[in-house]
This record gives structure tokens, sequence and C-alpha cells, in this order.
């Protein structure tokens, strides 16, 4: 049976004086770097794994590890032992890696934050907000009707019926976890988990408060009044702090996170913080320059179009954009383009006209250049 089995030192590289600190270092090392869960179906991991345990099962018991030193191998080999199985169950797991839960210290991620008895901060919660156009560019206090869950006030938020009160759960008696035995790949294995019966609350609710049904919390139905800073974005959320669901066992509430939604403008397009539209001018204008009025979000301003403006010129209108979160003073640009718009229904009399002025710029062509003219109307 154990005629090949190498040294518990060596298993564990360790050398034969290693203090209990060293020989733990390095039994986690090893357990973390051949444990089956990470080495999935590989056999010679899990050979590994059981032979580390072991070693450290021994080394790290006082009395188990002067019997070692004595009698090798041998100092252990009395019974039958069927299956090469080692009783596990002087190891404290929880020594060796840290507090809880074992599995989950080793693999990170996936351990629940719940239970095990400590405060824990309350979930957060998303809500949709709608707002206008012109609400995202100047800001706005909007009221928000939210799920509010607040404490029962039949049982003052314990979960118990009135005329009791929630019991220590018997089965890990109060610590909200338990020490589980279990055989598995390398023989008896000692791991804690979360308590199935209390949920790692530590406590058992026997008598359900008839009106939270246990929980503590009545959902309500609240409005409350969001602060909606100016220059917010569709798909930015706005943090409300402590308005999220319970903490459990004396926790934090989570927060509220409300997303907004910015609604169009029939007028205007937003680009992070600058703005777009599009202005028509008359032809006349275009021509001769003049006055015209653009809408921006400040309301109207005046601008003063150029003789012999082209259609699709683009203007800048400096600070006239959104608003920087960060900064309300400072603002993008809005950018108005310029379109020279043809008239689509004409009067007779403005046909008319139309021709006239058409016929005249032949004339001023003529004008400007008399000979080459001259020499085609003689023709
Ligand atoms: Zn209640
Ligand atoms: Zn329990």
């Amino acid at each position: 049976m154990a005629e090949n089995k190498r040294d518990y030192y060596e298993v564990l590289g360790v050398d034969k004086n290693a203090t209990d600190d060293e020989l733990k270092r390095a039994y986690r090392k090893l357990a973390k770097k051949y444990h089956p869960d990470t080495n999935p179906g590989d056999k010679e991991a899990e050979a590994k794994f059981k032979e580390a345990s072991e070693a450290y099962a021994v080394l790290s018991d006082a009395q188990k590890r002067s019997q070692y030193d004595q009698f090798g191998h041998a100092a252990f080999q009395n019974g039958a032992g069927g299956g090469g199985g080692f009783d596990f169950s002087s190891m404290n797991m929880d020594d060796i890696f840290g507090n809880f839960s074992f599995f989950g210290d080793i693999f990170g991620g996936g351990r629940s934050q719940r239970g095990y008895n400590g405060p824990s901060q309350g979930a957060s919660v998303l809500e949709k907000m709608s707002i206008s156009f012109d609400e995202a560019i100047k800001g706005v206090e909007k009221e928000l009707t939210i799920t509010f869950k607040e404490t029962c006030s039949t049982c003052g938020g314990s979960g118990a019926k009135a005329g009791s009160s929630p019991v220590t759960c018997s089965k890990c008696g109060g610590k909200g976890q338990v020490v589980m035995q279990t055989q598995s790949f390398f023989g008896m294995a000692r791991t804690v988990s979360t308590c199935p019966d209390c949920n790692g609350k530590g406590k058992i609710i026997k008598d359900k408060c008839p009106d939270c049904r246990g929980t503590g919390y009545i959902p309500k139905t609240k409005k409350i009044m969001v602060s909606v800073p100016a220059g917010i974005d569709s798909g930015q959320r706005i943090k409300i702090a402590g308005m999220g669901e319970p903490g459990e066992n004396g926790g934090e509430r989570g927060d509220l996170l409300v997303e907004v939604r910015v609604g169009r403008h029939p007028v205007f397009i937003r680009e992070d913080y600058d703005i777009f539209s599009t202005v028509p001018i008359s032809y006349a204008t275009a021509a001769l320059g003049g006055t015209i009025r653009i809408a921006t979000v400040d309301g109207e301003v005046e601008y003063d179009v150029k003789a012999g403006t082209q259609t699709d010129t683009k203007v800048r209108l400096r600070g006239k954009g959104v608003p920087s979160l960060r900064n309300k003073l400072v603002r993008g640009d809005h950018y108005v383009t310029l379109v020279v718009s043809v008239p689509t229904s004409l009067t007779k009399e403005q046909k008319d006209l139309l021709r006239q002025f058409e016929d005249s710029l032949n004339g001023d062509k003529t004008d400007s250049d008399s000979g080459k003219k001259g020499f085609f109307k003689k023709k």
C-alpha cells in the first residue's frame, strides 16, 4: 500500500524543520494548482492533490507529524483503510484557505455575498425615466414613481408574526454557515457553506408576519424627485444613494440608478455636446444678404446672412450647444446648415418677375462682357 509513497516533506516541497506556516503556505499553493475542479478530468492532478492533502493532514497535526518523523509511512498503516482513504476530518480548511468558503476561495468568483450572517449592502435597483430634449439641455427636477421596499410596520422589519420573534437557526447555531464533512475524491473533506436552513441569516422565522410574509419589507409605490443635471444624454444614469434594495443584517441599502431616455426634438439633433439644425433661407436673402432668426435651445437668435451665401453653408453658433455635465457654463456649439429654399408654387406674377430677373442676369452678362455678348446677339 505505502510501498512507493513519497515522503510527505518532499511532497510539500518543504524541509523537515518547516514551520506550521511554511507547511500551510506550501500546501495552499499545491492545492490551488492541483485541485480537481481546476483540472477537470486530470487524473494526475487529482492524484497530486490527494497526495499533497494527505501530506498536509499529517504534518499539520503535531502528534501525527511526530509519529511520521519517527516511523515514516508505517506509522499510519494500521487498519485496512480500504481504498486508500485518509481521514482528513481534522483538517481545518478555513484555517488554510481563509474564511468561509474553501472552494470559493480557490476558484474566485461565483461566491455569493449573501449570507454568512454579516451585514451586506442591498442590491442596486435600475429604473428608467423619459425626459424631453429641452429638459436634458436645461436640467430638470422630475417626479419618478418607484417601488420601494419599506420596513414592514407590523413586525418592525423582523419578519416574525406579532408575539413571536425569529429564533436562532438550530442547524448552524446562528452562524449562518455550516461545516460539512463530505466524502470526496481524496477522502473526508471539511467544507464550509451557507446554511441551507436559514440561508445564511442565522435566524429562522417560524411564524411569519402575515403582512410581509416574513421578508420584513413591504413594497410600496413611492414618488420621488429626481434631480436631472443639465447636459445629460440618453443611456446615462443618475445614482440616488440608499434608495435601492434593503441591506441584510444591518447592511446599508443599495442605490437607485435612474437611466435617462431623452426624447427627440423636431428641429435639433444632438451629438454629444453639439447641436445640429437646418435653417431655410430665401433665394433673395441668400443673394442679397440679410438678417434671419435662428432657433436655438436658448430661444431665437439673430444672424446676419452674407450676400452671396450658397446653399448648404454651415454656420457655427458658439456656446449654443449642450452644457457639460461637469460644468454648466461650458457648452458645446450649435451648427446650422443654411439651405436656400426654392419656391414650389408661384403665381403668374411671380413667375413673370423671375423670368424678368433671369433675363436681367443675361443682360448683366452683356454689361460685364459686352463684346462677346454683343457678338452672339448680332448672330
Ligand atoms: Zn412584517
Ligand atoms: Zn442556519
